[in-house]
């Protein structure tokens, strides 16, 4: 066998960022898990010499396309699609569809990497991947949204399948558009099949799907509370976002007797000091989803609530934070408002919401952080459960699915705690998930050889 050549750390991002040009969110969340791995595969030449780093970050496909639709004016307009199909070591493609301005290959190929990762964790047979397009459904119709939904599955369709690559929501992509998409594939191929998660209830939905990811962050941040004798109760947590992620994490932490003080948007935040309970929460769920209404009108609607625009909820003293919104949400200087207000626990229920600076403060002081590949994999599992009810045609119910997505959380955690635990009572689940996530699919790529 040939000896390989260790390039160190620097060597091999310098690589990476020559290899991605104008990518910088790609480059960012390669850097994060490449610290970890390097450490970890020091003494294991196995996976130096088989490059597996190398590969994993050298998505297996990356498909980009045109997309054209007609708005209800009769103009013609142009959206580039993708489908990033990152790794399949380990089961087939999985991971959402993102419609949003901001997207690009960048944004998309750093959620199939980071994807991977998370699915791995899972301890379910899911590979990694993830796709949209730089379409912005808001304000636009029902209809230009189904046209739009249509003509991005016309391309699509080509490239997935329930053993090939399944695609779930994401921003953007919610119980209608997925409808929309899930409708014009079984048209395309004559075929129903579990070819995306996240469909209605009517049509192969899953139970608890909905509710998994914002759930899910917050049962890790309950793991990572219960591992220091700690619990919600009567703790504040400020959460950005309001879409699915932001309402169902708000959700849970009401249930556990927490109490919720903000919510946001891409305007700004509202901040309620006498807590967003059930009520309020169902009145935002019903905003967004419903009357595709902006956050600022909960300040209007509910007495004592303020609105801050064109900020985010970083400098509101709490507990507990979960950052739910969007990438790189949470900067350095914010992460530092949290620490010196007090915060005890951060829990992402977004991917990659804290930036790489934010992070070190958080670690620094000591801080329980888990990361979005940790911490939001509740979603994904949860849709892995879906794959598996429409491959047997049976569906089980919300009770039993709430047991599994608890006792997933609770697996994933302890991951974490075995490859994270510093020896001192202080565990680094950003280091235990991505070893834990990075072995398995190491392993398997072993077993296949060159491939
Ligand atoms: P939604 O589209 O339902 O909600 C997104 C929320 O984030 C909205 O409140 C949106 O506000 C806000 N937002 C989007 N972009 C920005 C921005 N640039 N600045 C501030 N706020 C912003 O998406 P989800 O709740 O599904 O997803 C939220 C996060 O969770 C994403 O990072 C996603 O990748 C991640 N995630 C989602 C999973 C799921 O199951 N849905 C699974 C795992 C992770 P506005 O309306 O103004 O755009």
């Amino acid at each position: 066998m040939a000896v390989s050549d260790h390039v160190d750390l620097d060597t091999f991002m310098a690589g990476v960022k020559k290899r991605n040009p104008g990518q910088p969110e790609f480059v960012q969340a390669v850097q994060e898990v490449a610290q970890d791995i390097y450490a970890f595969i020091d003494d294991k030449e196995e996976y130096h010499s088989a490059q597996i780093l190398r590969r994993i970050a050298e998505p297996d496909r990356v498909v980009s396309f045109r997309v054209c639709w007609e708005d209800d004016n009769h103009n013609i307009r142009v959206q580039r699609g993708y489908r990033i199909q990152n790794n399949n070591a380990i089961g087939p493609y999985k991971g959402g569809i993102r419609f949003h301005p901001s997207v690009t290959e960048s944004v998309l190929k750093f959620l199939a990497f980071e994807q991977t990762f998370k699915n791995s964790l899972t301890g379910l047979p899911m590979g990694g991947g993830k796709g949209g397009a730089n379409f912005n459904p808001k304000g636009k119709s029902d209809a230009e949204v189904m046209r739009f939904c249509q003509s991005f599955m016309t391309e699509l369709y080509r490239h997935i399948g329930p053993d090939t690559d399944v695609p779930a929501g994401d921003i953007g992509v919610g119980g209608r558009e997925i409808g929309y998409m899930f409708g014009q594939y079984k048209r395309i191929t004559n075929r129903w099949e579990g070819v995306l998660t996240g469909k209605g209830m009517e049509y192969g939905g899953s139970q608890m799907r909905p509710e998994a990811t914002g759930y899910g962050a917050v049962y890790f941040m309950e793991n990572m509370l219960k591992h220091k004798g700690e619990a919600i109760e009567g703790k504040t947590a400020v959460i950005s976002g309001s879409g699915n992620v932001a309402t169902h994490a708000a959700e849970q932490i009401t249930k556990q007797g927490g109490k919720v003080l903000t919510l946001s948007d891409s305007g700004g935040f509202i901040h309620d000091p006498d807590g967003i309970n059930q009520e309020k929460i169902d009145w935002v769920k019903d905003l967004k989803n419903n009357r595709r209404g902006r956050i600022s009108e909960y300040a209007d609607e509910f007495s004592g609530a303020s609105y801050i625009e064109g900020d985010r909820p970083w400098s509101v003293a709490c507990d507990l934070a979960l950052p739910c919104a969007t990438q790189n949400e949470l900067n350095e200087a914010e992460a530092k408002a949290l620490v010196d207000n007090g915060v005890q626990a951060v829990s992402e229920g977004a991917n990659m919401p804290t930036t790489l600076e934010g992070v070190h403060v958080f670690h620094d002081a000591k801080i329980m952080y888990g990361p979005g590949k940790a911490a939001n994999a509740g979603g994904v599992a949860v849709s892995g459960l879906e794959m598996s009810q429409n491959a047997e045609r049976i569906s089980w119910n919300h009770e039993r699915l709430g047991e599994m997505l608890t006792e997933l959380m609770e697996g994933i955690h302890g991951k974490c705690v075995e490859y994270g635990d510093q020896g001192d009572g202080y565990v680094d689940y950003v280091k235990g998930a991505n070893i834990a996530g990075f072995k398995k699919v190491a392993d398997a790529m072993l077993a296949y050889g060159v491939v």
